[in-house]
């Protein structure tokens, strides 16, 4: 058994993944080198070959790399997992290493605008089909399954509406077709959800966000059964879209403080939308752990707090919206989110203004529709930031 087993996921989090050099560094090094020198031609070969273990070439391996893999998979809950040099060249090298022309995907509505451009728009050019489900119907998940169906893949909650599928009941439905459940957990990260003990196959990362957590770095990652993620590994190994040994030091690092910046971002989350809620310019809030939202319940059996994203209709409409947005003088104006900084986005003219406004009011995303993704500042700063603009309504 590996003595890690046991470990809370705090202690995983500062302590997983080491292995020290002949220097016995006790902070992780930074190994950056392209590739690794043999100590004969026989280890060349064997290294070549797969006989023995070892680093090659940093397309492959690099040990700062392995260390940050090894980490994210504790905190998972993972056998393996598989860093990538973004999250969205985590969700295609797993499409490309498990799917071939003719397969066909279930996914739930409301994904990351990059990711339904993806399964939309791309794989389509390459026999890859999809189909996107309400996040909230299971029927609407098992009516969508065909003869070809390899993988369902959601995000929960969901952005900016925070709707939450339920991990489990559709990992049911998945497997009952034969097909792959993977989860995109970059809102909640392992810190609040952990996917695969939901009964979801793979867990698919966009390390950029709350795993660095500081807005410094791209990264991503995919997390599953030693199989799975080996597959994964393949593609990539091939294909190339690794992380850089630089970026995945800094994830690792930021792996550290990630359960204490989660509960913190969290309770400062909860604490803003009771407020929000309360504030008579406000229309109405989504986030997980209020009580008003339809699936709280579910929340709560999910995830261990709201996650850090509040989003919230004004009164009013676009007008209303932006002038919340410019009256701030501590937030950012950014569409990221999962950083320290607290960030504000109007999602209708920004992440989602692409999409036409008959589609957008479909999908629920009005002009009075702002999302906060909460940071560590101060909550009473946070409030007097937003009481600002919704003054001004
Ligand atoms: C940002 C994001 C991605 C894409 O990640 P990148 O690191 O920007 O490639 C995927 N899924 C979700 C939910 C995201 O927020």
């Amino acid at each position: 058994m590996n003595p890690m087993d046991d470990l809370e996921l705090e202690t995983l989090a500062v302590r997983a993944g080491i292995a020290r050099s002949q220097f016995n560094e006790h902070s992780e090094a930074l190994y950056l080198t392209s590739s690794f020198v043999f100590e004969s031609a026989a280890q060349a070969a064997a290294r070549f070959s797969g006989e023995e273990e070892g680093n090659v070439y940093a397309r492959f391996t690099n040990p700062t790399v392995t260390a940050m893999q090894q980490r994210l998979a504790a905190l998972e809950g993972a056998e393996a997992c598989v860093a990538t040099a973004s999250g969205m060249a985590a969700i295609m090298s797993t499409v490309m290493a498990l799917l071939s022309a003719g397969d066909h995907i279930v996914a739930s509505h409301g994904l990351f605008g990059a990711t339904q451009q993806l399964f939309g728009n791309i794989l389509s050019r390459f026999g890859i089909t999809t189909t996107f489900v309400p996040a909230t119907d299971l029927d609407a998940y098992r009516a969508a399954v065909t003869p070809t169906t390899k993988l369902f893949f959601v995000e929960s909650p969901s952005n900016p509406l925070t709707e939450l599928v339920d991990v489990a009941a559709v990992a049911a439905v998945a497997h009952e077709a034969g097909a792959l459940l993977a989860v995109d957990n970059c809102f909640c990260s392992p810190a609040l959800q952990q996917p695969l003990k939901l009964g979801a196959d793979l867990v698919i990362h966009s390390a950029t966000k709350y795993l660095d957590g500081q807005g410094r770095v791209l990264g991503g990652a995919v997390c599953g059964s030693r199989v799975l993620v080996n597959e994964v590994f393949k593609f990539l190994r091939t294909a190339g879209p690794c992380i850089s040994p630089f970026n995945a030091w800094v994830i690792l690092k930021g792996l550290e403080t990630l359960k204490i910046r989660m509960a913190a971002q969290s309770s400062s989350a909860l604490e803003l939308a009771r407020w929000l809620e309360a504030q008579p310019q406000v229309a109405r809030v989504f986030y997980p752990g209020l009580e008003s939202h339809p699936q709280h319940v579910l929340a709560q059996r999910q995830q261990s707090s709201g996650g850090a994203i509040v989003s919230f209709e004004v009164k009013g409409g676009r007008a209303e919206a932006w002038r919340v947005v410019d009256a701030t003088q501590v937030v950012s104006i950014t569409a990221n989110l999962g950083d320290t900084k607290t960030t504000l986005t109007h999602p209708a003219s920004t992440t989602h203004g692409r999409i036409s406004p008959e589609a957008r009011e479909a999908a629920g995303i009005r002009e009075s529709l702002l999302r906060l993704a909460v940071g560590l500042e101060a909550v009473d700063d946070l409030k007097a930031d937003l009481a600002r603009g919704l003054a001004l309504i």
